[in-house]
């Protein structure tokens, strides 16, 4: 007998027959004696319709903020999980599973106080282990929580990923199987390249990256979760029979399992490529070069909430002046240019270039700790087919590179072929 929590995504309750077939799902892992809780999202589409229409609701006279009352936010966006979890609940019961709908107050899943992105800071599993207890089937409305002044909050978009991963890991649950729209992470875009295969593990630390770089198959905050307290996520689809044979074994369905390295036997040296479009690339030509040139740039950026990604400054020739090249989402550029004007003075540079329609794509994998010559790989094949490289950085498990956004199709598709992750 296993301790397993199931996530049903949007695409997965979408109306009432899906939510059918996620009761069954549910029936089949409680009929083999596990202990099952469960996060449902809301039916898919409703988050942007509860958003939309906060967004037409006029703003309180004299409020100058550009939002709206984030606790009224909350209180709206969070409503789309309260209806599936009780949908939920009555499909399980009215197939004679014993099961009740909870919302995250009642668990209560405690957050901090940031409204409309609120960070989850404790959930006592004691409650849903005295569920199990009870052979209960809690079904818990995932994306909210309670803030600490007792206000219903919510996780950010998509954040039901991180309220069933952190409640698998405050009831120390076996597995967390994440059920989706699709059957697992596969090594890169299927809708970029065909040829792409479907990994049946992967690393935190390489999912981290893949998630953070463009595979939107998981909140990355609930891969951090899942990191830091070693929750092994299964993503599977929900699409599957639910009555299959093997269907109740962690490995035997198709799906991805996001584990520890050391349970991965046959680790290749590239574990995917990822993607991520509409980057634009801001150069600031002769900076002065002297300490707190960086903060007095990244600083007002940050402050402004922007969000820098790759960073590039070279050596100066004579230890006076140097180029800095860092990349920000093409949407956020007019805003980063004017903050730079602002700075322009006190941390002194001569001129500023912008670019935007850039892309960056990412070989990721934990192989490359220990093996030479991977980016020399990646650099020429690129080189073949003639594509430029306006910026590269490097971590221990990761290369990313700035191309020109037409060129990233083809890039993608390069790269996953010469590292041989293409299917046969
Ligand atoms: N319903 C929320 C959203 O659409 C949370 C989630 O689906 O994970 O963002
Ligand atoms: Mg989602």
């Amino acid at each position: 007998m296993a301790r397993i929590v199931m996530k049903f995504g949007g695409t997965s309750v979408a109306d009432l027959d899906r939510i059918h077939n996620v009761a069954r799902h549910v029936k089949r892992e409680v009929d083999a004696g596990h202990d099952v809780a469960v996060v449902v999202s809301a039916m898919s589409g409703k988050t942007n319709e509860l958003v939309g229409w906060v967004k037409g609701m006029p703003k309180a006279t004299g409020a100058n903020s550009p939002f709206f009352d984030a606790r009224e936010y909350d209180a709206i966006v969070a409503s789309g999980e309260q209806i599936t979890s009780g949908l939920l609940a009555i499909a399980l019961q009215s197939m004679g599973v014993h099961a009740r709908s909870w919302q995250g107050w009642q668990i209560p899943i405690r957050t901090d106080n940031a409204h409309g992105a609120a960070r989850i800071e404790e959930i006592d599993g004691s409650f849903l282990i005295k569920r199990f207890g009870e052979g209960q089937v809690a079904v818990v409305a995932g994306f909210q929580g309670l803030s600490p002044d007792n206000r219903i909050s919510t996780l950010g978009r998509g954040g039901s990923d991180t309220s069933a991963v952190a409640i698998a890991a405050a009831v120390k649950a076996d597995r967390c199987d994440i059920y989706t729209d699709v059957d697992g992470v596969y090594t890169t875009d299927p809708r970029i390249e065909p040829k792409a295969r479907r990994l049946s593990k992967i690393s935190f630390e390489e999912m981290l990256e893949m998630a953070s770089l463009g595979a939107k198959v998981l909140q990355v905050r609930s891969v951090e979760l899942a990191m830091v307290h070693g929750v092994r996520t299964f993503v599977r689809s929900s699409f599957e029979d639910p009555d299959a044979p093997g269907m109740c074994d962690a490995i035997n369905p198709p799906g991805t399992l996001i584990c520890n390295e050391d349970e991965i036997v046959e680790q290749q040296v590239v574990t995917g490529i990822a993607y991520a479009k509409d980057e634009a690339q801001i150069s600031l030509r002769r900076l002065a070069d002297r300490p707190g040139v960086s903060a007095g740039i990244f600083g007002p950026l940050a402050d402004a909430g922007i969000n820098v990604d790759m960073i590039v400054q070279n050596i100066s020739e004579d230890g006076s002046r140097t180029d800095m090249t860092f990349t920000v989402p093409s949407a956020d550029v007019g805003r980063a240019l004017a903050v730079l004007e602002t700075v322009r003075d006190t941390v002194g540079f001569d001129a500023v270039q912008h670019d935007d329609g850039m892309s960056k794509v990412s070989v990721i994998g934990i192989g490359m700790r220990s093996h030479a010559g991977v980016a020399a790989t990646a650099f020429k094949a690129l080189a073949e087919k003639a594509i430029n490289i306006r910026a590269i950085t490097t971590s221990e498990i990761k290369i990313s590179i700035l191309i020109d956004g037409p060129y990233t199709e083809l890039a993608v598709r390069t790269l996953h072929s010469v590292y041989g992750l293409d299917k046969h």
